[in-house]
């Protein structure tokens, strides 16, 4: 488990962090005419202590999402979540969907039949449905989770069946890149692909979240059709572990 020590944050940098992105995602969205409410911006705390997560929330942060299980239930009780939503978007592990299928608004990292069962069955246990997003594996990387582009439309086709889900998008991680143009590609593919998927209206299926862009390369992914950037080094400082 590695939440950093509070002393390693600055709170007056991250107000300024905090200020800096907004400006460049209205940036991002005038230059390709959205409006600022449609785009989400949702800041991965991993590794931040609860204290400093809350703070940014105080600045007007309104969606939060970690990635990991049990960092999600050591800091549960800590996060002012009167005030933000809480998410999950790390790869998650069939047999833990229990332990955070009552925490968290949003799943975003759904990339296999078999999890998106469980998270219908423990979600029709509490009698609720869930939002869950498909995590696409944009590049084909043999390292990376996530469904092939090629099986997409099939495996939305399989889970769309599940009561106790209801799919609203698509998130994505691109491969890392030297530079942002390179992601270009990617984030143009995986937002064709959401495009035409929309286009079939498929029941259960409601697709207008489109998750992709993170601290780098947001701008870039704004530019190219998502919805919801999901940043931390840029907002919180760099982290020394995962
Ligand atoms: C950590 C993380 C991010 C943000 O990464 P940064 O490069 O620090 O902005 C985005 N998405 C997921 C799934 C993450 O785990």
């Amino acid at each position: 488990m590695t939440v950093r020590s509070l002393t390693e944050f600055n709170l007056k940098d991250i107000e300024y962090n905090y200020k800096l992105i907004n400006e460049r995602i209205s940036n991002a969205c005038q230059k390709v005419g959205k409006s600022r409410e449609e785009v989400i911006f949702l800041s991965a705390v991993k590794t931040v202590p609860c204290e400093i997560i809350n703070h940014a929330i105080s600045l007007g942060l309104k969606y939060i999402g970690e990635n990991k299980v049990q960092e999600l239930l050591q800091k549960y009780d800590e996060y002012d979540l009167k005030n933000a939503e809480l998410q999950f978007i790390g790869h998650l592990q069939t047999n833990k969907v229990k332990q955070i299928i009552d925490k968290v608004t949003l799943i975003q990292s759904v990339d296999s039949i078999k999890l998106a069962g469980e998270i219908s069955k423990r979600a029709e246990e509490l009698n609720k449905c869930i939002d869950v997003l498909i995590e696409v594996n944009a590049a084909g990387e043999q390292s990376k989770w996530g469904v092939d582009t090629e099986r997409l439309y099939e495996f939305i086709d399989e889970a769309r069946q599940f009561k106790g889900i209801s799919i609203k998008g698509l998130m994505t991680i691109p491969p890392i890149c030297e530079n942002q143009d390179e992601n270009r590609k990617y984030f143009s593919k995986i937002y064709k692909m959401f495009i035409d998927i929309q286009s079939k209206k498929m029941d259960n299926v409601n697709i207008h979240i489109l998750s992709m862009g993170m601290s780098d390369d947001y701008a870039a992914a704004i530019e190219e059709g998502a919805t919801m950037v999901r940043i931390g080094s840029a907002l919180f400082g760099k982290r020394v572990y995962y």
